[in-house]
């Protein structure tokens, strides 16, 4: 995390909800529920240091998520999701089923989403945070072990 943030920048917010990532993800046992608030920490970190993901539409051509998208991607290079009419245009993708991606562009539908599209997601993210770190995460990984 430090080579995310700066040394000098305290983050007060990032740090409330890294305190109440950590009370939350103790407090669950099970997977789909801990996979639930690790993404979510996840998408409020990258929100706190000002790179959030696009979610609510094609980060691309900012066409709004919606049903009639059939499948949708995640992209590093995009800075979020890619609608099916985008996806061709970028190689460093990761595809998402259209639940998975449903419950990215609206994260309060994190907790009620099953535990195999929770780990679409997470390796999404994980995708994600190696691009942007330039290498693995190895915190994050030890969660999906
Ligand atoms: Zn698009």
């Amino acid at each position: 995390m430090e080579s995310l943030t700066e040394m000098n920048d305290p983050h007060p917010q990032l740090f409330d909800a890294f305190v109440h990532f950590l009370d939350s993800v103790q407090s669950v046992s099970q997977t789909a529920a801990q996979l639930a608030h690790i993404i979510a920490f996840e998408l409020t970190l990258l929100q706190e240091i000002g790179i959030g993901p696009v979610m609510d539409r094609c980060a691309n051509c900012s066409d709004a998520f919606g049903s009639r998208w059939k499948y949708a991607y995640f992209s590093s290079e995009a800075k979020g999701l890619l609608c099916p009419g985008c996806e061709n245009a970028f190689v460093e993708k990761i595809r998402l089923e259209i639940h998975a991606a449903a419950a990215l562009s609206e994260p309060q539908r994190l907790s009620k989403t099953s535990e195999a599209l929770l780990r679409q997601i997470q390796n999404a993210m994980l995708h994600h945070f190696t691009q942007l770190l330039h290498r693995p995460l190895k915190l994050a990984q030890w969660f999906l072990s």
